[in-house]
Parts: C-alpha cells; structure tokens; sequence
C-alpha cells in the first residue's frame, strides 16, 4: 500500500480497495517501525489522523469525491496546526501550540486529506541540509550517511522512503527543490502570492512560498490544486483564478521553446550531474522541444544578494520571538533585558542567531546603503534577467544543485559552503518565479534533480513538462534500497 502515489489512492479510494483509515494505520505503523532511522518527523498525529480518515471514508459514503479525499499526508512544521505543537524546529517553539490552522492546512483538512504528523526541518528554515533543527538531522534514506537537503529534509526524507505520499513544504530559497534533488522526489515552488503564507512561520516574507513536494509532477498536481488560491488573510496573496493543475500535464511538448542558461555549467557544477542534465535536455528534445542556448549574467551576484535579503528580513520577522510572547523563556531573568537576552539566546541556535546578526547588521543606519539597498538592486537585475530570456523561451532548464547530497557534517561547520549549493535555486525566489525539480538520474548512488523554471503563475506548464518527462523515463520511479 505505501508505494501508492496520491493519484492511485485517489483512485484506490473511489474504487473502494481499501478505506483512508486502513490506509492511515498501514503507514503509521510504517512510520513507527522506520521513521527511527531518519528522524523524519517531529510530531506524529495519530488521532487526529484517525479521525480525519473516518470523517474521510464517511464523506465517500455519502457520494462525495475529491483526489485529496481521505489522502494521508503531512505538513513541515512551520504551517501553524491548530492545538499542536507547530515548532518550526526550534528549541524557541518547542512549546508551541498554535491557537489556529494555516490557510493551507485549512483548505487541504476541508478538502479531506489526512494529516500524518508535523515533519522535521531546518531550524526556521534556515539551512540547505537540514542539519540545524533542534530535533536533530535528519537522514537521506538514499544513504544514511548523507543529508537529505533542507530546509525540508524531514517531509523529503518521508516521502522519499515511502511513509507517505506527499507532504508540503516551505521555498525561501530552494527548500523545496533542493531537497526534492536529493532525495529523488518531484518538488515545485509556485509563484510568490500564488499560495497563503498565512500562518506559515515567517523567515524572509518577500521570499518564502508553500509547495508540494511528492514523487510525481501528476501528485504535485493534486497536491497544489489543495494549496493554492487568494487569502484575504495574506496581503501578498494574488487574486487570480486558480486553474486545473491536472487538466495542464497532458499538453504535447511540440515547439515548446526551452532555455539553457549557459552560466549554468560553470567549474562549479559536477560534471556528471551535467551529464545528467544534457540527458534531459536530449529526452525533452525527442518529445518535440527546441532547445536554444541563453544567458541570464547577473546570476553571479545572486548568492550575496540573496545572503543579505534573507537574514535581513529574518532579523525582522524574528524579533517577535522575545521569551515574552511565544514560545520559550529562560530560567530566573534578573530583569527585562536579561529575560530577552537570555531566551533569545537560549532558544535560538547557531545558525539562526548569525542570521539575525547578519540581517540586523545589513539593515543598521550606516550599511543599509551598502547592503540592503545594494542587494535589493540586485534583486532587479536578476529579475530582469528572467524577464529577458522568457521573451525568447518559455522554460528555462538546468541542474537543481550543483553537487548531490553530501555527508552528514561536511559542510555544518563552514556556512558559507553550504550557502555556495544554492546557486541554482535562490534566483527563482528572488525573482518570484515558479520553479520544480524532478529526478534525472544518479551519481554514485545518489539523486540528481533537474529543475525547470517558468514565468509567473505558469504552475501549469512546469507540469505539463514533468509530467510529459515522467511518461518517458522512470528516475522517479527508483525506491531506496530498504524502503
Ligand atoms: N538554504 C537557504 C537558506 O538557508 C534556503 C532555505 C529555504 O528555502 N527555506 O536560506
């Protein structure tokens, strides 16, 4: 039952092989009995998922339909559940209850999905490892020995392993695609506004955006169909129709025009993931696409743009976060400033605390100029870019990282390295753009991802290519040996 995928439950579901609630039990005993290796959940939710199921199974009962309908899924733990822990992997927040639902794990609980648990992450969302929660890493169940990419190794790593068909995810600056990459899932990051970022744990709001992150592009369908839409809630949210994300992944790929980015293959990028790469370009080609060399030259500046955006809003958003109003409170403070200091001191890790150091420092009366507007100019140069070359192609195509995973603790004590693997991916959300990354094939045992960018709100076409991809090749299909 668990190497289903959310299509073939839905249609499981409707042709009465199995109930949601027999299927619930069968992958949370699966969860028990092999979530041990990869830490991939925080906080299992078995009674809400049981009552979720049967309500479930009852609305089928009474002739209601839906492909989410009794599908077991689970949420990162930075999307706000109502009466349980939501602790965006944090020490801060490991007390945490959060008094409401997230618009998406509204929308996806009335549309009948049934919520697992709360899945590891890095710390606040900071991290391309998932190395930094406070729960501790989690595993790649490709090789234990590696990362699973982060920041949403834990829902990665999950469904990876087949604990459970899909789940959702959070993209700051790759975290869906990377971690898509690494662990051989289909992964897509939609356009800034097209998905609530209500109650979703803010890192850097002009950047952050929910996706699915599933072993196919037709789940990844399913599962944003359930996501996305305008909130009243979220001012950034974008008031425009959500379209069939199904009814888009069967076009024919026939002229369609893609782009190469040549900075792409640069001496940073492993030869053999570029060899990969050029394989899907090849296989896209056969299905009728035209493939034309561009250029997109401010990609080079996007790593420190990016490096200050982020933690600049971050030391923002995370100001909130005082040992006052949420979450944790050191012992005994001797007075205000010390129960700040302390708690936020406290409960925050490494990682994060640099960030808020580096975020503050870049938006101080002095520097502001220097970094944060300067950033910001290169923000727009990037989008530009982007802009320019969608008036020649209609997708861009390249690596989704430029190394496969790596081992555990290779990169946890030099920052800036693990920074460096972002290159591929921070630009799309710099942008605002929508992005995915599907498997591609494997270097030394471990997944390749190749990612595909489109222009705003074309959720649909990045789709219809995964999907056309997938008819034709069988990458996603591979399972890790011992799950
Ligand atoms: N690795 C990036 C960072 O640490 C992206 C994280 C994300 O997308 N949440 O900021």
């Amino acid at each position: 039952m668990h190497h289903m995928t959310l299509a073939e439950i839905a249609r499981g579901l409707a042709d009465k092989k199995f109930s949601s609630e027999e299927l619930t039990q069968t992958l949370l005993a699966r969860i028990a009995q092999l979530d041990p290796q990869l830490n991939s959940f925080i906080s299992l939710t078995e009674e809400l998922a049981l009552s979720q199921a049967k309500a479930a199974d009852a609305r089928r009962a009474n002739g209601e339909s839906g492909a989410l309908l009794g599908a077991p899924i689970a949420h990162k733990d930075l999307f706000c559940t109502q009466g349980i822990r939501t602790s965006c992997g944090s020490k801060m927040l490991d007390n945490f209850k959060a008094p409401y639902d997230a618009t998406v794990v509204a929308k996806l609980a009335a549309a009948g999905a049934v919520t697992l648990g709360k899945t590891n992450m890095d710390e606040f969302a900071m991290g391309s490892a998932n190395e930094s929660s406070y729960y501790g890493a989690v595993k790649n169940p490709w090789n234990l020995e590696h990362v699973p990419g982060g920041s949403s190794g834990g829902s990665a790593a999950a469904v990876a392993a087949r604990l459970l068909p899909a789940a959702t995810a959070t993209d700051t600056g790759g975290s869906i695609r990377q971690p898509a990459a690494f662990t051989n899932l289909t992964g897509l990051k939609p356009t800034y506004g097209r998905v609530s970022r209500w109650g979703m744990i803010a890192y850097a709001s002009s950047l952050d955006q929910g996706g699915p992150l599933a072993r196919t592009a037709e789940d990844c369908a399913i599962l944003l169909q359930g996501m996305a839409g305008f909130d009243p809630n979220d001012s950034t949210s974008i008031d425009e129709p959500v379209p069939d994300y199904s009814a888009s992944l069967n076009g024919s790929l026939q002229g369609l025009r893609i782009g190469v980015p040549k900075e792409y293959f640069s001496a940073g990028l492993d030869p053999r993931i570029a060899e990969l790469i050029q394989n899907s370009v090849k296989e896209l080609e056969k299905l009728g696409a035209v493939i034309k060399e561009i250029s997109l030259p401010n990609m080079q500046h996007a790593i420190p743009a990016y490096y200050v955006i982020a933690p600049a809003e971050a030391s923002s958003n995370l100001s909130r976060f005082d040992g006052v109003r949420f979450g944790y409170r050191c012992e005994n403070p001797d007075n205000l400033m010390d129960l700040y200091k302390r708690s936020r001191g406290e409960g925050f890790g490494a990682e994060v605390q640099r960030r808020i150091m580096v975020g503050a420092y870049a938006l101080s009366a002095g520097y502001y100029d220097a970094y944060y507007l300067k950033a910001q100019k290169i923000r727009r140069l990037v989008k530009n870019d982007f802009m320019a070359a969608f008036n020649e192609v209609d997708i861009i195509l390249g690596p989704t990282t430029p190394n496969p995973a790596w081992k555990l603790g290779a990169k946890s004590s030099d920052p800036v390295a693990e920074y460096l693997e972002d290159v591929y991916t921070i630009t799309a959300n710099l942008a605002g753009l929508p992005g995915l990354s599907m498997p591609a094939g494997f270097v030394d045992g471990l997944p390749v991802g190749v990612q595909l960018l489109a222009p705003y709100f074309q959720e649909g076409r990045l789709l219809n290519v995964a999907h056309q991809y997938q008819l034709n090749t069988d990458w996603h299909t591979r399972t890790p040996t011992g799950f």
